[in-house]
């Protein structure tokens, strides 16, 4: 059969046909669409759209050798919440699985509020477990585990310094006006609430005891944010990547 990889993922093709645009690839056995683009190099969470001869088809779709596929990238804002042919169950939410080679990702992710599960040392099946249960989109820099069958919803993080990350998918994800920054714990993911100085303060250093009178803290985990020099910059932060119109 014949194949276009176009856009971004002409650069995912394995190293001998990497950077090209159109593939010959004599099918030996049955085999469906999905599993031939992967075996090419490319994860199926990286593609927007598949057609043959102009018709769109589903992953399931088993390849034929008189065919003429196309395979196009993701197209920002990739809408998670609407049923596609590729995807037919949409996510309830926008909600992000990270794993642990895009770790500061994560961090960055829960500072501007959005729900971010992480955890270090985990292992790619528990990863995995944990995005289909939970039905998040899976962000990796690792191919091999977003070419597994169980996920879904995934992508390949391609920039490397976390706030590129960060720019990288809000614009892929459309999420730019979605911020609620310093709502959510950077420790553990857990929502952040108001509380009194009183029901604290024997928690305080002596300095944040004496400079600060607002606090908010973890639901999950108890832990304590004021707002201090690293909120400023938190601010600035995001602001340069999103609109931060509800802060907490
Ligand atoms: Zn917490």
């Amino acid at each position: 059969m014949i194949i276009n990889f176009w856009g971004n993922l002409k650069e995912l093709l394995r190293p001998q046909f990497r950077g090209l645009n159109r593939i010959e690839y004599e099918l030996r056995r049955e085999a469906s669409v999905k599993d031939i683009v992967e075996a090419l190099g490319v994860p199926h969470t990286e593609v927007g759209r598949l057609t043959v001869d102009g018709r769109d088809i589903s992953f399931s779709s088993i390849g034929s050798n008189n065919d003429r596929m196309d395979v196009y990238p993701l197209c920002p804002p990739v809408d998670v919440l609407t049923a596609t042919l590729l995807r037919p169950e949409p996510l309830p939410g926008i909600t992000f699985a990270v794993d642990v080679n895009v770790g500061k990702l994560a961090t960055l992710l829960r500072m501007a509020g959005f729900d971010t599960f992480y955890r270090n040392g985990i292992s790619d099946p528990e990863l995995i477990e944990v995005a289909v249960r939970e039905q998040r989109i899976l962000l990796s820099k690792d191919t091999d585990l977003l070419k597994r069958k169980a996920v879904v919803f995934g992508y390949l993080v391609r920039e490397i310094h976390p706030e590129k990350q960060l720019a990288e998918v809000v614009r892929l994800f459309g999420i730019q006006g979605q911020f609620k920054p310093l709502s959510r714990c950077l420790r553990c993911n857990g929502l952040l609430r108001a509380v009194e100085k009183e029901h604290v303060i024997d928690q305080l250093e002596p300095l944040t005891k004496k400079y600060y009178d607002s606090f908010r803290q973890c639901r999950r985990c108890n832990n304590i944010y004021w707002p201090g020099s690293h909120r400023d910059k938190m601010l600035a932060l995001l602001a340069r990547y999103g609109e931060c119109q509800d802060i907490a």
